[in-house]
C-alpha cells in the first residue's frame, strides 16, 4: 500500500488531489483482500477502474483508493468449445484489451465498446455504452462482494437492474464488481477487426480530443444533454481550466491540462442553473464525483 498517491495520472481527467492511501489490485482476489483490510481498518475505500467516468476533488480522498487493473494475459476464462461460449472476465479488464482479446479468440459481440475507455467493472457499474447497445445486453451474470458483509454473492442480468446508465452497482457503493459473464459467439476475426476499424474511425470524428471523463450529464428524455447545453450559449466556455468542448457540448475539457476539480465543478454548476432557468429541464451528471 502506498501513501498520498496524486490520482490525477489515474484519471482521464487528469485532475484530482491525493489518495491517503493507494494500491493495485490485480486479480479479484487482491481485490477482495484489499476490501477487507480497507474494512478491518475502519477505512474509506473507493474503487477506481479506468478513472474514465470520474471528478476527483483538489483535496483528493482521505481514504484507501483500490484501483483495480487485469494482467492482459489474465483478462478472462473461456467454457472451452462451447458453441455459444460464456466468458468470464476479471472486472479490472481494460475494455481496449479486451475486444483485442476476443477477436484474437475469434469471439464477436463486443466489437460496439471500441473506443470506451475503462474497464468493464466500471462499465457495468454505470450500464456504459452506445445508442444502440449497453452493457445491459451482454451480462449474463455478475461476481459482486458485498463490502457490508464481505459475502460474495452471483447476480443475473436481472437481479443488475439496469437502467439507462444506471445499475444496482450506482446506487448501492458496497456492491463490489469482481467479475462478469458475458456471451458472445465464434465468428471470423476479421469481419469483428473491421467493424472496429469503423467504429474507431467514426468515434474519432465525434469525441472530442483531450483530456475529459466523457459526457458530463446524462442524456434527459427526448433531447440531448449536449444539445441543452449548447442551446444555452455555452460551447467554448471556459472556468479557469476547464472548458466546454467547442465539438460536443456535453464534454468538459481540462484545456490546459492543469484544470482544477474546483473549475469543472464550477462549471457543472453553472451549466445546471442556467439550463434549468432557461429550459426548465434539470440535468443529472453521469460522472462520479469523489471526495467532495
Ligand atoms: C473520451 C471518453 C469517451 C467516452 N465514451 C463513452 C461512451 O461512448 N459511452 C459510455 O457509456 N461512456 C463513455 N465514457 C465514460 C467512461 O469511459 C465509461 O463510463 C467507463 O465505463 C468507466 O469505466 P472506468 O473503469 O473508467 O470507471 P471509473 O471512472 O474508474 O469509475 C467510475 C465509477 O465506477 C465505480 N467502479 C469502477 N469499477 C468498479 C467495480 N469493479 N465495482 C464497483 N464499482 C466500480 C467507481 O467506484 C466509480 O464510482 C467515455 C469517457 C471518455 C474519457
Amino acid at each position: 500500500m502506498s501513501k498520498n498517491i496524486s490520482l490525477a495520472k489515474y484519471t482521464t481527467f487528469k485532475i484530482g488531489g491525493p489518495a491517503k492511501y493507494f494500491l493495485i489490485a490485480k486479480t479479484k482476489k487482491e481485490l477482495t483482500k484489499a476490501i477487507k483490510t480497507a474494512k478491518e481498518n475502519k477505512l474509506p475505500f473507493f474503487i477506481l477502474g479506468g478513472g474514465s467516468n470520474v471528478l476527483v476533488s483538489d483535496k483528493g480522498f482521505n481514504g484507501l483508493v483500490i484501483k483495480i487493473q487485469s494482467s492482459k494475459s489474465k483478462l478472462f476464462q473461456i467454457k472451452p468449445k462451447a458453441q455459444n461460449p460464456k466468458i468470464w472476465i476479471e472486472s479490472g479488464a481494460k475494455l481496449g484489451n479486451l475486444i483485442k482479446s476476443l477477436v484474437e479468440n475469434n469471439l464477436t459481440g463486443l466489437e460496439w465498446v471500441a473506443g470506451i475507455p475503462g474497464t468493464i467493472g466500471g462499465a457495468i457499474r454505470g450500464n456504459a455504452g452506445v445508442p444502440e447497445k449497453s452493457m445491459k445486453d451482454i451480462v449474463k451474470n455478475v461476481e459482486v462482494l458485498d463490502a457490508d458483509t464481505l459475502k460474495q454473492k452471483i447476480f443475473t442480468n436481472k437481479d443488475c437492474k439496469f437502467k439507462y446508465r444506471d445499475s444496482i452497482f450506482k446506487r448501492n457503493k458496497n456492491l463490489i464488481i469482481l467479475s462478469a459473464e458475458i456471451e458472445l459467439k465464434k465468428n471470423d476475426s476479421k469481419k469483428s477487426k473491421q467493424i472496429i476499424k469503423e467504429i474507431l474511425k467514426d468515434r474519432a470524428e465525434k469525441i472530442p480530443k483531450g483530456y475529459s471523463a466523457g459526457s458530463i450529464f446524462k442524456n434527459p428524455e427526448n433531447i440531448s444533454a449536449g444539445e441543452l447545453i449548447e442551446i444555452c450559449g455555452f460551447k467554448g466556455f471556459a472556468i479557469g481550466g476547464a472548458q466546454v468542448s467547442f465539438q460536443h457540448a456535453n464534454f468538459i475539457i481540462n484545456f490546459t491540462g492543469n484544470a482544477k476539480a474546483e473549475d469543472v465543478i464550477n462549471l457543472i454548476n453553472l451549466i445546471k442553473n442556467v439550463v434549468k432557468d432557461k429550459t426548465g429541464i434539470k440535468l443529472e451528471e453521469e460522472i462520479q464525483c469523489i471526495g467532495f
